[in-house]
């Protein structure tokens, strides 16, 4: 891991010096000379610390071990697993574990050694504790196992599993505990505890112990100062010291001694372990390193398991979407989607209640806010969310929604946009409730108040500062898959709405085309036919006519005097008198029969299957039928009819028309109310 300068000085990780269970020697990057060694070499190696510092690496070490460590050290930085070897210190035999890391320009080599015991007792619980991870299926029940193996092998009085948060405040989650360790079960710790330097550094070295909390930091002589070295940073190996604050932290809360161990996930820091003893421990290098695989393996364990439990999520989340899919042949309407799959919606994400909004439509499944509220969410959302992304929040009540809404219990809202169209803004909205109501944290109350910004409130004082916030406004956090599921939801509900949609449209077209059929074939007035689509007819039946040689007839017919009507009683009623006048002819007529209005106040009869003499005794029929009624006001109306039957053969309309027209001229002529027939040749006047 890359660290800046200012990182690489920091008093937490830049002490020179070591605890006291195991020696240290700094060798130059080529294993030929002495640098510095710790100041307990003798204690340890049996060596004299001038002597060491004048020796050659290859005294000190030995050739076998010097070779070793060069070769294991061109590749890597540090060892992967430390060596065991068996050395003479004062005259009898000693096993250590040899550690080995380069820093800078130096190699360091460590050495603690091992307890003359052995460690064959350690063997089989070790196992029994790993086949029985293996097997766990929950993972609650796994996070238990995992700290009740490693207070097994350790026998340290607090065994903790934390997870860390998004903020890296960190939960504990699983614990094993005995007198006179207090429970910190379910407690919180702040971000601050493990400040981001030292997490960093559980990236090279995911494991610190610190078997007694007390022992005194053993220097390294000379200091690098005096032979102008970079201070070395211990980091890699097992003997680094804490910093003054992680010694105060762990005198404060009484602890005496402490191992703790990181627990990484691609990359991040998932949690960590940490083992408290309240007296100092001296367990072996062994059982540390037992309950370092033990951890190991529990936590691959644990993200197959949570991996599982996401697909799991998922494919739950797969079925309701190919439910939703087989739903859009029906054209449903998308908020009676919600009615029939929001319940359903609601488990799987977790979540209070469901809100669909889109088009100025408001449908909700479960707990929500009031329709006017949820309005005015997504308008708050369009106009500072945006329609490329979704918001998740988990504590409503500290964002801008709540001065504008009243939130209730909803804490948590998941929004995501529905992919509409560009113009149109739709969401699918998820809300928790609060979920926690109260909250235990551990640390100093400016601390914590200053990442909360809650106030707290002290319970309980006994080696630890414990303060209780209580949390009114904040809800279980949307994970990231929840999120991704949403969107694939919310990506499924618009294109049902979209269907739905393009459905309701065409229908609309539909409608509006019937509509302007209408209004391009009807007189706005009468009501029947205009003079577009009489034209229309009558093309059609000369061409039937001419087909199956059957006759055809039209009347053309104008009404006597209607400008005097218009003069005498006003252009309304000249309209009432024609609006009455095709009703009453369109009241006279066979269905196969067509009237239409040719304009003013003349209108025409197609006569369809009708010879001249059929199409004047309709006339005549008509004619008398206009002059028996009696129109409101008005009175008496008489029509001047002129009749044509069609020329077999091929007579254009036009001039069938004009036949008809020239006969009823000659109708207005002989003086009115009368009836004539066309001749078959066009008078030329
Ligand atoms: P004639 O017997 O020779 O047909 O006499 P007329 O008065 O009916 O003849 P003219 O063609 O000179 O007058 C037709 C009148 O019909 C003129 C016009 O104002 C009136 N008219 C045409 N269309 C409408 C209409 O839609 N509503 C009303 N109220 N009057 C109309
Ligand atoms: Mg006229
Ligand atoms: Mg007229």
């Amino acid at each position: 891991m890359e660290s800046t300068f200012e990182e690489q000085h920091h008093p937490a990780i830049m002490i020179e010096g070591i605890q006291p269970f195991g020696c240290l020697i700094r060798f130059d990057a080529d294993l030929q000379k002495v640098f510095q060694v710790s100041a307990n070499l003798q204690n340890i190696l049996g060596v004299s610390i001038d002597t060491a510092l004048v020796s050659s690496p290859r005294d000190i070490l030995g050739g076998k071990l010097q070779h070793r460590l060069q070769q294991a050290l061109t590749k890597n930085t540090r060892l992967s697993a430390a060596f065991t070897i068996n050395r003479q210190v004062n005259g009898s035999y000693q096993r250590f574990h040899v550690m080995a890391y380069r820093y800078d320009d130096s190699i360091i080599v460590e050495f603690e050694p091992l307890s003359r015991s052995g460690e064959q007792h350690l063997l089989p619980i070790v196992n029994e504790w790993l086949s029985r991870l293996a097997q766990v299926q929950q993972i609650g029940q796994l996070q238990q196992m995992l700290v009740q193996s490693v207070q097994a092998v350790t026998g340290y009085d607090r065994v903790l599993l934390c997870q860390f948060d998004s903020h890296w405040q960190r939960t504990a989650i699983a614990e094993e505990c005995r007198e006179p360790a207090r429970s910190l079960l379910n407690y919180r710790f702040p971000a601050s505890d493990i400040p981001a330097i030292v997490r960093d550094r559980y990236a090279v070295n995911p494991l610190r112990h610190v078997p007694d909390v007390n022992a005194k930091v053993v220097p390294l002589v000379p200091t690098s100062d005096s032979i102008n070295l970079p201070t070395p940073d211990l980091t890699a190996g097992v003997l680094r010291t804490l910093s003054p604050f992680h010694y105060q932290y762990l005198c404060e809360i009484n602890v005496g001694a402490s191992l703790s161990i990181a627990i990484t996930d691609e990359q991040r820091l998932w949690g960590i372990l940490t083992c408290h003893h309240f007296a100092a421990s001296d367990i072996s290098a062994a059982e540390r390193d037992a309950a370092f695989n033990l951890v190991q393996m529990a936590s691959q364990r644990l993200f197959l398991l949570q991996a599982r439990q996401q697909a799991q999520f998922l494919e739950q989340v797969l079925n309701s979407r190919e439910l939703l899919s087989a739903e859009r042949d029906k054209v449903v309407q998308p908020t009676t989607l919600l009615d029939k799959y929001g319940k359903n919606w609601m488990e799987l994400f977790n979540c209070c209640g469901i809100a669909l909004l889109y088009q100025e439509q408001v449908r909700c499944a479960g707990e929500t806010l009031d329709n006017y509220e949820l309005d005015i969410v997504g308008k708050w959302l369009t106009e500072n969310v945006g329609h490329k992304a979704c918001w998740a929040c988990d504590h409503l009540s500290k964002s801008p929604l709540d001065n504008l809404v009243n939130l209730r219990k909803r804490a948590g809202l998941l929004a995501v946009p529905l992919p509409i169209e560009h113009n149109q803004s739709g969401w699918l909205l998820l809300f928790r409730d609060t979920e926690k109501m109260q909250c235990s944290w551990v640390g100093k109350k400016q601390i914590i108040e200053a990442e909360t910004s809650n106030p707290l409130h002290r319970v309980e004082e006994r080696g630890h500062e414990v303060w209780v916030e209580t949390i009114e406004s904040e809800a279980q956090r949307w994970s990231v898959n929840e999120q991704h599921a949403a969107q694939d939801l919310a990506e499924d509900l618009a294109v049902a709405i979209t269907v739905h949609q393009i459905n309701r449209l065409n229908k609309e077209l539909q409608r509006a085309n019937k509509q302007l059929k209408e209004i391009a074939h009807t007189d706005t007035l009468t009501r029947i036919w205009n003079r577009y689509r009489m034209e229309l007819a009558i093309d059609a039946e000369l061409a039937a006519a001419e087909r199956y040689g059957h006759p055809c007839s039209v009347l053309l017919f104008d009404v006597d005097h209607f400008k005097s009507v218009n003069d005498t009683y006003g252009h309304d009623m000249g309209d009432q008198v024609l609006t009455r006048l095709a009703e009453e002819v369109q009241s006279k007529l066979r269905v196969s029969d067509h009237l239409g209005r040719w304009g003013g106040e003349e209108f025409i009869v197609l006569a369809s299957h009708n010879t001249l003499d059929e199409a004047m005794a309709l006339a005549e029929r008509l004619r008398h039928h206009v002059e028996m009624v009696e129109f409101e006001t008005v009175g008496e109306i008489t029509v001047s009819i002129g009749v044509a039957q069609a020329i077999t053969g091929s007579e254009s309309r036009r001039r069938l028309l004009e036949r008809a027209d020239q006969a009823m001229y000659r109708a207005k002529q002989s003086g009115r109310n009368r009836v004539e027939a066309a001749s078959t040749e066009l008078s030329t006047f």
